[in-house]
């Protein structure tokens, strides 16, 4: 890590942690070596025990449940979070969800209760999220969400996701253009495939992984330190100019067809 990138003071929440192979440890893990002061949460009873020894390692200042689905959570989080700190420097907001049977069939076939659970979850809750951490970003902040190639070119198997995610990046920009004004900026980070627990909800996602290496001009898996790497870029000062954008982080897959 370069010495100039410092997020000394700065004190960010982090939501999308499950284990130590989820993206949002990975982000977690570099935002704490540059000096943030962090918040943690996980999404419910089940998920506690493996998340906690990691919050515990991240010395978080709060580590509390939130599924995003449940509102007076979301608000009790938002509480603790003035409470502790008055304010909010970041938000790291790397969540997905799409029930199993939607995800696996064709898009054509997905139910629309199935749609709006992975919309709701995945995309809505970063403009709830977005909502509630403005008041606290008096000095500015910076938001960040996790999004995938499979929102611009079909990729085999992603199904779902794929206009879910499209939806997540055309929020993205909007809240950029949005909440620019005080100084919030708001982009997304997109990598190439990463074997988490999310990923293999994904069918054949081994297959995908593989083909992923073969197809890009670096030739080697990315890992979620590199995704917290680029992350830190994007919550520190060094990108203050940088809002609105889908940033790949994919060794260059993009750009071969
Ligand atoms: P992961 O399974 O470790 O993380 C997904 C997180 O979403 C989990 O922590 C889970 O608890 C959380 N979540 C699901 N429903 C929730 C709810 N109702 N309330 C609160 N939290 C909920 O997998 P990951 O790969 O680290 O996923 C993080 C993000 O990165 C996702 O948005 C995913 O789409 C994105 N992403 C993943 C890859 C990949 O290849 N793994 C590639 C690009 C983008």
């Amino acid at each position: 890590m370069t010495a100039l990138l410092d997020l000394t003071g700065k004190k960010g929440l982090i939501l999308g942690i499950a284990n130590e192979h989820s993206i949002a440890y990975g982000c977690a893990r570099v935002f704490k070596q540059a000096g943030a002061d962090l918040a943690v949460t996980y999404a419910n009873v089940k998920a506690e025990p493996y998340v906690r020894p990691l919050a515990d390692q991240l010395d978080a200042s709060i580590i509390m449940p939130c599924d995003v689905r449940d509102e007076a959570q979301m608000t009790a989080l938002f509480k603790a979070v003035e409470k502790e700190w008055g304010t909010l420097d970041f938000l790291l907001h790397a969540i997905a969800f799409a029930p199993k049977a939607d995800l696996q069939g064709r898009v054509t076939d997905c139910s629309k209760d199935g749609f709006l659970e992975a919309m709701d979850i995945s995309c809505h809750s970063y403009i709830r999220l977005a909502k509630l951490a403005e008041p606290l970003m008096q000095n500015g902040g910076s938001l960040l969400t996790l999004s995938y190639i499979g929102s611009v070119e079909v990729v085999k198997h992603y199904g779902l996701m794929g206009p879910v995610k499209a939806a997540l990046e055309s929020t993205t920009r909007y809240l950029a253009a949005e909440l620019g004004e005080n100084n919030i900026r708001v982009n997304a980070l997109s990598p190439s495939a990463i074997m988490t627990r999310a990923g293999s909800g994904i069918a054949d996602f081994d297959e995908l992984l593989k083909s992923t290496a073969v197809k890009m001009p670096l030739h080697r898996m990315i890992d979620i330190e590199d995704v917290g790497n680029m992350a830190a870029f994007l919550v520190s000062d060094l990108s203050k100019n940088i809002t609105g954008g889908v940033h790949m982080v994919d060794g260059g897959y993009e750009i071969i067809d």
